[in-house]
């Protein structure tokens, strides 16, 4: 972990979890089919499109390229999820990628299972980036008004989508379709973070801990390929064998099939060329230059 991740406790973050935590509980109280079928459209609109295909294989390693409205819609989907603002994500995923699980690492298990999976985020301002460590690691993003906005304004469409759903269908729509999906969407995740950086197998000797695991990926839609994302970072494709899903990845194809992604990157197991040196290669892709 970096020196300024060891910091005071979030308040505002763990009051925030909490409620969200209770309405979760809360769920199971008032189920109506309605209500969970909202929640698994909504689970998969904020995970599938907003975090995997779009903060982290569109913004993070674009590994695709999309027409601006398409990325703009992806990035408001990944809003959805509340794990932050674009910019502030992606900037912190990169740092995952230059640091994985040394020193500088927002979320190594090295720093303990538990600080991994949500100490990180319960405790300290590893989310909150400042000017110049954005610019540093996401010029890009800075570049862009509209990602600006939204980096800004994140809890809007969230708050925006509560107020819909409980129009639409009261108290049930937003304890299944807002909280129990929002907190089951976290936990996934976050298990990016812990799990898979902790249990599952190895198939590139890459120089961190990162492992695909097959649960994490059916959770996350295939972010659980996570041995093989480290190893080929821009790829993206994460499930490189037939039996490994990857749902993000099947969305990205119905994009290009659509005409509405080009450019799409992808690693296939036969042609993988030695994960280390890829590593270097990318991490200075990454990196593009400050102002
Ligand atoms: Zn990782
Ligand atoms: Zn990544």
């Amino acid at each position: 972990m970096s020196e300024e991740s060891k910091q005071s406790i979030n308040w505002l973050v763990i009051v925030v979890f909490a409620i969200f935590h209770l309405g979760a509980l809360a769920a199971f109280f008032m189920f109506t089919w309605q209500a969970l079928i909202a929640a698994v459209v909504l689970y998969w609109i904020a995970g599938s499109l907003g975090i995997g295909m779009g903060y982290h294989r569109l913004l993070t390693h674009r590994g695709y390229k999309t027409p601006k409205a398409v990325e703009y819609f992806l990035s408001v989907c990944g809003t959805l999820a509340l794990e932050g603002g674009p910019a502030n994500w992606v900037v912190t995923h990169r740092i995952h990628h230059r640091y994985s699980d040394r020193d500088g690492d927002p979320h190594s298990p090295r720093d303990g299972g538990w600080w991994s999976h949500m100490g990180w985020i319960l405790v300290g301002r590893a989310q909150e980036h400042p000017e110049s460590v954005l610019w540093r690691y996401a010029p890009d993003l800075m570049r862009d008004r509209f990602q600006m906005q939204l980096n800004q304004l994140y809890v809007w469409p969230v708050a925006l989508l509560g107020l819909g759903l409980y129009g639409l269908g009261g108290w049930p729509f937003v304890t299944w379709g807002l909280c129990l999906r929002v907190v089951l969407g976290l936990h996934a995740t976050w298990l990016v973070n812990s799990a898979t950086h902790m249990w599952g197998s190895r198939r590139f000797a890459t120089r961190d801990d990162s492992r695909n695991n097959w649960w994490v990926a059916w959770l996350t839609f295939g972010e659980g390929w996570h041995n093989n994302h480290h190893a080929h970072p821009v790829s993206a494709r994460h499930g490189l064998a037939w039996y490994e899903i990857d749902m993000n990845w099947w969305g990205i194809r119905t994009l290009q099939w659509l005409g509405l992604a080009e450019g799409v990157r992808q690693v296939r197991l036969k042609d993988s060329i030695p994960p280390t040196a890829n590593l270097v290669e990318t991490q200075e892709n990454l990196l593009a230059e400050a102002p």
